[in-house]
């Protein structure tokens, strides 16, 4: 499984560790495995705090990068920044609330393992614009011909102009 490799929470000190990745290989194979739509721009990379409680574990820190996802209005490559700030508590209480591999916890062989990869990977997600647009003043395509207008207007916009004098022009042809 990729979102896996867990770690044993025996092996953090009482005063929490901090972790530091980054795989690029890893990132394009869960976008393959979720058919999502992203490369990698600049590398992610995931700081994380794990800090276990009593009755949990705190796990804060950060998701930093820059993929290239299709702008919704163009279907261009658009930088999207990813910067995530994480900071969750989890309980080992609510384990049984949740269906298993949602979590970044799990109880096995008598002790608590945790996965890095897993809580990324959901806030990752959670980090995504639901519409990415390659700039804010994306045109997109002309409805007509799909032709990206950005860079200027397609031969069919140019021949009716401004679009808020069509009603004119289609009533001089009406009469
Ligand atoms: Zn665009
Ligand atoms: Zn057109």
């Amino acid at each position: 499984m990729l979102l896996s490799q867990w770690l044993p929470l025996s092996e953090i000190p009482a005063q929490g560790h901090i972790f530091s990745f980054q795989d690029d290989s890893r990132w394009t194979q869960l976008w393959e495995k979720f058919a999502i739509d992203c490369q990698m721009n600049k590398s992610l990379t995931t700081s994380l705090e794990v800090l276990p409680q009593p009755g949990g574990v705190y796990f804060r820190g950060s998701l930093q990068g820059q993929v290239l996802m299709s702008c919704s209005r163009c279907l261009e490559p658009g930088h999207v920044d990813i910067n995530h700030t994480i900071d969750v508590y989890e309980s080992f209480e609510s384990d049984l609330d949740d269906p298993p591999g949602y979590r970044p916890l799990k109880y096995e062989h008598g002790q608590w393992w945790f996965s890095l990869w897993q809580l990324t990977w959901e806030h990752f997600v959670l980090a995504l614009p639901d519409k990415p647009l390659c700039s804010r003043d994306c045109k997109g395509i002309c409805p007509s011909c799909g032709e990206n207008i950005n860079s200027g207007l397609c031969a069919c916009l140019e021949e009716t102009g401004d679009p808020r004098l069509a009603v004119f022009r289609n009533l001089k042809i009406n009469l």
